[in-house]
C-alpha cells in the first residue's frame, strides 16, 4: 500500500508531488491518460508565472514541473481514476486500466472546465484568441478589437476589466437581458468601450491561425452575419470536476470540493483538495500551485500521525498554528 496518491497533473498536483516526493512520500500521481499537465497545455504563451520574465509556454512549464516531481521520486501514471472508495482509513483508487492502488492518504486536484460554446475553431484557436481566462490574456489583446460571450457577473466581470486593455469590447449574449447582478451591469453599461449585441449567438469562429472575427447567428431569427475582431472571451461558466466525490465529499454551494477553513482537509479524515477544484474564485496556475503545496503539507502531517496500526491520531488534520475552524 502506497503513503500518498494526487489525483492530477495541473500545478496543483504537480507542485504537491515535489513537496510529498521530497518529503519521502513516493507518490502515485494519477495524471490522466488525454489530459494530462492540465489545462495550461491548452494554451501557447503564459506571462504571469513567477520566475519566467520572458514568459513560458504553457506545455513546457508542464513538462518541468513533472520533471521536477521526478527527480524526487514521485511516480507519475497516465490513467484516468474512474472509482474513489474514500470511505474507510484505506483509500481505494481505481484506474481506467482496471488497476487498484490503495493510500493512506489521497489529494484530489482533478481542476475545473471552463464552459466551451461547443462550435467549430473553439479549440483549434484556443490561445490564439479565444480565451477563458481576461487576468491570463487580456495583456495580449492591447488596442484590439475582441467580445466576450455571455451575460453573467464573470461576463461582465471580464468585459470590464478588458476595457483596459482593449479598444473595444462587444458583449455578445443570447438573450435581450442580462444574468449579472444589477451593479456589475451598471459598471458595464457605463463603459464606453463595452457595446452589448443582444439575441446573439456565436456559430463560428473565423480565422486560419489567429482569430479574425466570429459568426453570429440571431436567436429571434435565424438570420447570420460576421463580426470583424481579434479575440473571443468565452464567459459562460465554469465546472469544477468533481463527479468522482460527489456523493463522498461535502461540495460547497458553487460546487467545488468544500476545505477547512485556509486548509486543504475536506470532510474525509485523509483526502486532501487542492488547486482549482477548490476555488471558485482566483483560478490561476500559481494559486493552483500555492494550494498544491498546502495540500502536500497537510498530507505529510496526518501521515505523520498516524498510528501503528494506521489509525489516524486524534489531531491528526489539525495543523500546529492554524486555526481550528
Ligand atoms: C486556455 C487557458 C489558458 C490559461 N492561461 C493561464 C495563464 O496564462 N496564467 C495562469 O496563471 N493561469 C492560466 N490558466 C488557468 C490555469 O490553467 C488553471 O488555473 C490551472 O491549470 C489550475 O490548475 P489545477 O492543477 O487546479 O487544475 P488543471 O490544470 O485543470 O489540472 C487538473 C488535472 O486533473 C486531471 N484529471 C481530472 N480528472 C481526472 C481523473 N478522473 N483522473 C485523472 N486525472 C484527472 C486533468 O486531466 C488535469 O491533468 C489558463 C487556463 C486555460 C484554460
Amino acid at each position: 500500500m502506497r503513503q500518498l496518491i494526487i489525483i492530477g497533473s495541473g500545478p496543483a498536483g504537480y507542485t504537491a508531488a515535489i513537496y510529498a516526493a521530497r518529503a519521502n512520500l513516493k507518490p502515485l500521481v494519477v495524471a490522466s491518460s488525454v489530459e494530462a499537465g492540465g489545462e495550461l497545455m491548452n494554451t501557447t504563451e503564459v506571462e504571469n508565472f513567477p520566475g519566467f520574465p520572458e514568459g513560458v509556454q504553457g506545455p513546457d512549464l508542464m513538462t518541468k514541473m513533472q520533471e521536477q516531481a521526478e527527480r524526487f521520486g514521485a511516480e507519475v501514471v497516465y490513467d484516468d481514476v474512474t472509482a474513489l472508495d474514500l470511505a474507510g482509513s484505506v483509500k481505494r483508487v481505481t484506474l481506467g486500466s482496471g488497476r487498484v492502488e490503495e493510500a493512506d492518504a489521497l489529494i484530489f486536484a482533478t481542476g475545473s472546465a471552463y464552459r466551451k460554446i461547443g462550435i467549430a475553431g473553439e479549440e483549434r484557436l484556443s490561445g490564439r484568441g479565444v480565451s477563458w481566462c481576461a487576468t491570463c490574456d487580456g495583456f495580449f489583446f492591447r488596442e484590439r478589437t475582441i467580445a466576450v460571450v455571455g451575460g453573467g457577473d464573470s461576463a461582465m466581470e471580464e468585459a470590464t476589466f478588458l476595457t483596459r486593455f482593449a479598444s473595444k469590447i462587444y458583449v455578445i449574449h443570447r438573450r435581450d437581458e442580462l444574468r449579472a447582478s444589477k451593479i456589475m451591469q451598471e459598471r458595464a453599461f457605463a463603459n464606453d468601450k463595452i457595446e452589448f449585441v443582444w439575441n446573439s449567438a456565436v456559430t463560428d469562429i473565423l480565422g486560419e491561425d489567429a482569430v479574425t472575427g466570429v459568426q453570429l447567428t440571431s436567436t429571434v431569427d435565424g438570420s447570420t452575419r460576421e463580426l470583424e475582431l481579434q479575440g473571443l472571451f468565452v464567459a459562460i461558466g465554469n465546472d469544477p470536476r468533481t463527479h468522482l466525490v460527489h456523493d463522498q465529499l461535502e461540495l460547497t454551494a458553487e460546487g467545488t470540493i468544500w476545505v477547512d477553513g485556509r486548509s486543504s482537509r475536506t470532510s474525509v479524515p485523509g483526502v486532501f483538495a487542492a488547486g482549482d477544484v477548490i476555488d471558485p474564485t482566483y483560478r490561476q496556475a500559481v494559486t493552483a500551485a500555492a494550494s498544491g503545496t498546502v495540500a502536500a503539507l497537510d498530507a505529510e502531517h496526518f501521515l505523520a500521525a498516524l498510528d501503528e496500526a494506521g489509525t489516524p491520531a486524534p489531531d491528526a488534520d489539525q495543523i500546529e498554528g492554524l486555526p481550528v475552524l
